[in-house]
């Protein structure tokens, strides 16, 4: 297969960094992504409830998709019924880091697992509908409503979206799916690829270390402190043997 061509774009003003350089330099078997990350700005102004964005209205906001598989539009703004992403024509998807990013920055996972998730997540979305995006208003089933850190996780609960951005899976009854329960097979090759490429999308160490300083809270303090004192009684060590030695010559 060929590898899936994807246009990264933002829609409106983003007052976060987002390292998209490590999107744009992602390995993967299946797809690669446009160097070129594009901004458009938002004319319009919100039209639902909670400053949110209808379809309609970002319908008209999104970029035209030219020349690849599909477009994913990061944005800032709320979506329609407070969805974390929305499907366009044109093979056109926006996802938002409303109401998502402090659940994020809470688990201090980097923002760029939010958009790899997502572009595993479409790309198998557009194979197993027949190189299609399909749109929000069409009938799908490509997602179940309990949280199993897969990659089709409704994640109706918002808080829950945090378990498929560190080591996400692809569980058994999506890869059924996958193998020929909706549009069309998905090859078993493509399947496993990436089931290896998603175990990638992780914490890295210093937020492990972190997450286990805020869960084991007492025993970290116990840790620093031994870490002091063997830290102490090396040096005492270390100066003890260099006086000796400067002593003996
Ligand atoms: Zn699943």
């Amino acid at each position: 297969m060929e590898k899936l061509k994807i246009k990264i774009a933002t829609l409106g003003y983003i007052p976060f960094k987002i390292g998209f350089s490590k999107i744009i330099k992602w390995k993967s078997s299946i797809f690669e992504v446009d160097k070129s990350i594009d901004e458009y700005k938002i004319k319009l102004d919100s039209d639902t409830e909670f400053w949110g964005y209808s379809d309609k209205t970002i319908e008209k906001e999104l970029p035209t998709n030219s020349g690849f598989d599909f477009l994913i539009a990061i944005t800032n703004v709320p979506l329609e019924d407070k969805y974390y992403a929305r499907r366009f024509s044109g093979n056109r998807i926006c996802i938002t880091f409303a109401d998502v990013l402090e659940y994020m920055r809470y688990e201090t996972i980097k923002l760029e697992n939010y958009i790899l998730r997502n572009i595993y997540r479409y790309s198998l979305v557009y194979l197993m509908y027949g190189n299609r995006i399909p749109v929000q208003y069409e009938k799908t089933n490509f997602t179940h409503d309990d949280t199993r850190k897969c990659l089709f996780d409704m994640n109706g609960n918002k808080t829950e979206l945090i378990y498929s951005l560190d080591k996400p899976k692809i569980c058994i009854e999506c890869k059924h799916k996958l193998s020929g329960q909706i549009d069309q097979k998905v090859p078993d090759k493509i399947i496993n690829t990436v089931e290896k490429e998603i175990k990638r999308i992780k914490k890295n160490r210093f937020q492990k270390i972190n997450e286990f300083v805020k869960t084991n809270p007492v025993l970290s303090l116990f840790l620093t402190f031994l870490a002091g004192i063997v830290m102490s009684l090396i040096g005492t060590w270390l100066y003890e043997l260099l006086r000796i030695l400067i002593c003996e010559k």
